[in-house]
C-alpha cells in the first residue's frame, strides 16, 4: 500500500514512455515486500539536477536513461568506481548523510549477463561493436571479468579511440574498418551499437569476414530478433539478446536502493509479460 513513508524511485529520461523498467521494478518491489513505488518521468536536461536532488533528498532515488546518463554522472556527490570510469550514471539514491549516491549498474548488468551466457569470460578474445554509453559500460565489465583482449570497432573512429584510452588500457585495441578483421577469430562478439533497434537496420557486422566466432551477444532486446542476431545465427553462432542484461542491471539498481538481493525471477517474469504484449 502506498503511504506517507513510501519511497519514490523514478526513471528520468527523454523519452521514457517505451520503458519496461516501471513494470519490472514494481514487480520486484511487490515480490520483495519493500515500501517503494517506481514511476517514469519525462525529464528535459534543464530539470535533471532538480529531480535527482529532490528525489534523493526525499529518501528516494531512481534511474537515469538516455540522453542524461553523462550529465547525471556530474550531478552525484558520491560516484561509484563504475560512474567515475565510464563517465555515466544510471542509478542514484539519497544517503543518510544527505549526499546523492550514484552507480552505473550497466557494468554489473553486463557482467552478470556475460557470465550467465558464456560462463567465465576470463582470457577471451572479444570484439566490441560501438563506443557509446553502453559500449563503455561493456568494456569496463569485460575488463573486470579479465578477458584477454578487446578489439573495438565503431562508426566514428575517434570515439572508439577515446573509449579505448579512457577505459581500455593495454588490453583494448581499436579496429579502423571491418576489413581489418578479415581472417580473425573471436570467442565473443558484443553489439553495443544502436543498429538493430529499427527493423530496417542492417547488421553492424558482416560475420563472413571473420574466421571463427564463438558466441554473439546483442545489448538490444525486444520481441523481435535484431539484424545482428539474425546475421549471427545465419553464421551458426550461439547468441543471446540484451534481455538478461536489462534484468541484471535492474537487479543491481534494486540492490543499491534496498541493500538486499533482488527477486530476479519476479523481474524476469515481469519482463516476459511486457514483451509478450
Ligand atoms: P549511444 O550512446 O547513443 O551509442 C550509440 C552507438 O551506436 C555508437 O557507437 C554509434 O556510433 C552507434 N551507431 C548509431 N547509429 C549507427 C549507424 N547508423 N551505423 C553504425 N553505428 C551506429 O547509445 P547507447 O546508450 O550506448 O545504447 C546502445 C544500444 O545498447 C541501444 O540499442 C540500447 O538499447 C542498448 N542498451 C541495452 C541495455 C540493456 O540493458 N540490455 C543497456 C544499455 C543500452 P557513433 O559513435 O559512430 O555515433
Amino acid at each position: 500500500m502506498i503511504s506517507s513513508s513510501t519511497r519514490v524511485l523514478a526513471l528520468l529520461g527523454d523519452p521514457v514512455r517505451h520503458s519496461m523498467s516501471p513494470e519490472i521494478q514494481n514487480a520486484a518491489f511487490g515480490e520483495a515486500g519493500v515500501d517503494g513505488v517506481y514511476v517514469a518521468l519525462q525529464c528535459g536536461v534543464e530539470d535533471l539536477v532538480g529531480f535527482m536532488r529532490g528525489l534523493a533528498r526525499a529518501g528516494g532515488g531512481g534511474n537515469v536513461t538516455l540522453p542524461h546518463k553523462e550529465k547525471a554522472a556530474a550531478v552525484v556527490d558520491a560516484p561509484s568506481d563504475a560512474v567515475r570510469r565510464t563517465g555515466a550514471c544510471n542509478t542514484f539514491w539519497g544517503g543518510p548523510d544527505g549526499r546523492v549516491y550514484g552507480d552505473n549498474t550497466d557494468v554489473a548488468g553486463v557482467r552478470r549477463a556475460l557470465r550467465a551466457f558464456v560462463g567465465d569470460p576470463a582470457g577471451m578474445r572479444v570484439l566490441l561493436l560501438g563506443a557509446g554509453g553502453a559500449a563503455r559500460a561493456t568494456l569496463m565489465g569485460l575488463l573486470e571479468e579479465r578477458v584477454g583482449e578487446v578489439a573495438i570497432l565503431n562508426r566514428s573512429l575517434e570515439r572508439a579511440r577515446a573509449v579505448a584510452r579512457r577505459i581500455g588500457g593495454h588490453r583494448a585495441r581499436v579496429v579502423q574498418a571491418t576489413l581489418e578483421l578479415r581472417g580473425q577469430s573471436f570467442d565473443l562478439v558484443v553489439n553495443a551499437t544502436r543498429l538493430g533497434l529499427s527493423p530496417e537496420d542492417p547488421s553492424p557486422l558482416d560475420f563472413e569476414v571473420l574466421d571463427r566466432v564463438g558466441a554473439a551477444m546483442d545489448l538490444i532486446y525486444g520481441a523481435r530478433t535484431s539484424s545482428f542476431l539474425r546475421a549471427a545465427s545465419d553464421y551458426g553462432v550461439r547468441c543471446t539478446d540484451g534481455a538478461d542484461m536489462l534484468v541484471f542491471q535492474g537487479a543491481a539498481s534494486f540492490e543499491c536502493w534496498w541493500d538486499r538481493p533482488a527477486p530476479l525471477e519476479a523481474m524476469r517474469r515481469a519482463l516476459g509479460r511486457v514483451l509478450s504484449r
